[in-house]
């Protein structure tokens, strides 16, 4: 009898309500803190940046929050996605292991950012927003909550690195296609962006300058605009989870249980999306699953960065959150899974890394991309550069089952299709790509400029 290979769930197992982390956290939260003040920031301050909406999710204790009919409506676009066995690759690698991947590159923009892109959109316009903003790494997100604000009727103003917009026109051109406007970052739009060009006129950009773009066009707009963000902050993951809950459905159908569930982390949404629901069975059902966060070494926040209050963005007026941070002044070497490159971490996640309820480790470039090919020579799939550091942990993983004799279930998040990324396969392919481990010491000089928190109990 040959194994199945694809586990399917029908548009009517699009998940009704998404999974609260904050109900199950077995440590407490930390406070949200204002980037001026440092002192806890004010639902007033937040909702200059955000529907009352989303800041309730943000705060919210409830485990199960219900997603609204118009957001599922457009998820069964492509959703439930496919639960998928890697039984090729298995056999490539002579593992005793099951490995499955959960598929979100089925989504229209290809990757998981639309199922918060959605939500979010379908917020701002219940609560009568018009227009919006938001900054885009390699586009990926951009393209996402361009989609969603067609979707609505959103108009959407996108703050895009500069680097990317120069190099990989394309998703720029998805993001016109569907309606929105992308500018360059550093822009001349912003006070910010002019100080950076007169700083340095030749500026790349960073997704530190980009968000900091994003949030003032939103915060001087008096009110016309709002911010939408990709990563990070808890109404994303929260959105996330629906990947994780159809991961437990379709797991149920093929039989098996994951011993190991990884994902990819640059903000953490796609990782704590996908792994957040097998969390909740850990701690409240004595499941024992191990749940790892994978990173670039060029960008180590969780494995190098430090524990501590730091801004969101890099001009220092996103809020203040603790999380692993390697600095809000942190410049992002050059590597090609633009996504991963935040400074930064979702502060959920960084407290349960902290807390050991999930491990963290980092992965160099070049043996992602030889994980990346060994996965797509396998089964088929091009995954996005960022997903491929989940596949190399898998992998990694499954040899490890092999060379111990041990049939272990693991479970990756396969975040994205690579389509738009064959540039970092082609200079893979050239052995031009670098190896690059972010060096402590440039770690301890962004923590001289972390700001001064004095919290009073
Ligand atoms: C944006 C992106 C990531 C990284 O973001 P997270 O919030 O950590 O998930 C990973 N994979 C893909 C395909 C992405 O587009």
């Amino acid at each position: 009898m040959s194994e199945r290979t694809r586990f399917l769930l029908d548009e009517t197992k699009v998940p009704k309500a998404w999974y609260n982390i904050n109900a199950d956290m077995p440590v407490p939260p930390q406070p949200v803190l204002h980037p001026g003040t440092l002192k806890p920031v004010t639902p007033d301050f937040l909702s200059v940046l955000f529907p009352m909406s989303l800041i309730g999710q943000e705060v919210s204790r409830e485990r199960w929050i219900e997603i609204p009919e118009p957001v599922r409506e457009i998820y069964r676009l492509w959703r439930p996605t496919p639960m998928c066995r890697a039984l090729r690759l298995e056999k490539a690698l002579g593992t005793p292991a099951h490995i499955y991947y959960k598929y979100e590159g089925a989504s229209p923009v290809g990757s998981h950012k639309p199922n918060t892109a959605v939500a979010q959109a379908f917020f701002n316009k219940e609560a009568g927003t018009k227009a919006m903003t938001t900054e885009t790494g390699a586009g990926q997100w951009g393209t996402a909550l361009a989609m969603a604000c067609n979707f609505f009727g959103i108009d959407l103003e996108v703050y895009m690195v500069k680097v990317s917009y120069t190099q990989k026109p394309y998703r720029r051109v998805v993001m016109e296609s569907y309606g929105s406007k992308v500018f360059a970052s550093p822009s001349t739009q912003t006070n910010y962006g002019k100080k950076v060009l007169a700083e340095n006129p030749d500026s790349q950009g960073s997704l530190g300058i980009a968000i900091s773009e994003a949030v003032e066009a939103a915060a001087a707009s008096g009110g016309a605009k709002k911010y939408g963000i990709g990563s990070v902050l808890g109404h994303v993951l929260l959105h996330q989870t629906v990947i994780g809950l159809e991961a437990l459905e379709q797991m149920e159908i093929a039989g098996e249980y994951p011993d190991i569930v990884i994902g990819c982390a640059g903000g953490g949404s796609n990782f704590a999306g996908f792994a957040f629901p097998f969390l909740h069975r850990n701690l409240t059902e004595g499941k024992k699953t191990r749940l790892i966060a994978v990173e670039p070494t060029s960008c180590p926040s969780l494995t190098k960065g430090k524990y501590t209050f730091d801004y969101g963005d890099s001009a220092a007026m996103a809020p203040v959150v603790k999380m692993h941070t390697l600095g809000h002044t942190f410049m992002p070497p050059g590597i090609h899974a633009g996504g991963l490159r935040y400074h930064g971490m979702a502060p959920s996640i960084s407290a349960l890394v902290e807390n050991r309820n999930i491990e963290a480790r980092a992965v160099n470039q070049i043996e992602t991309f030889k994980a990346a090919v060994a996965f797509m020579r396998a089964e088929g799939v091009i995954p996005a550069p960022e997903s491929a550091h989940a596949i190399r942990a898998a992998i990694d993983e499954a040899v490890l089952c092999r060379t111990e004799g041990k049939k272990k279930v693991i479970a990756f998040n396969l975040s994205g299709h690579g389509h738009f990324d064959m540039g970092a396969y082609d200079a893979f392919h050239q052995g031009k790509l670098e190896d690059y481990a972010y060096p402590e010491s440039l770690v301890r000089e962004a923590m001289t400029h972390l700001p001064d928190v004095k919290l009073t109990a």
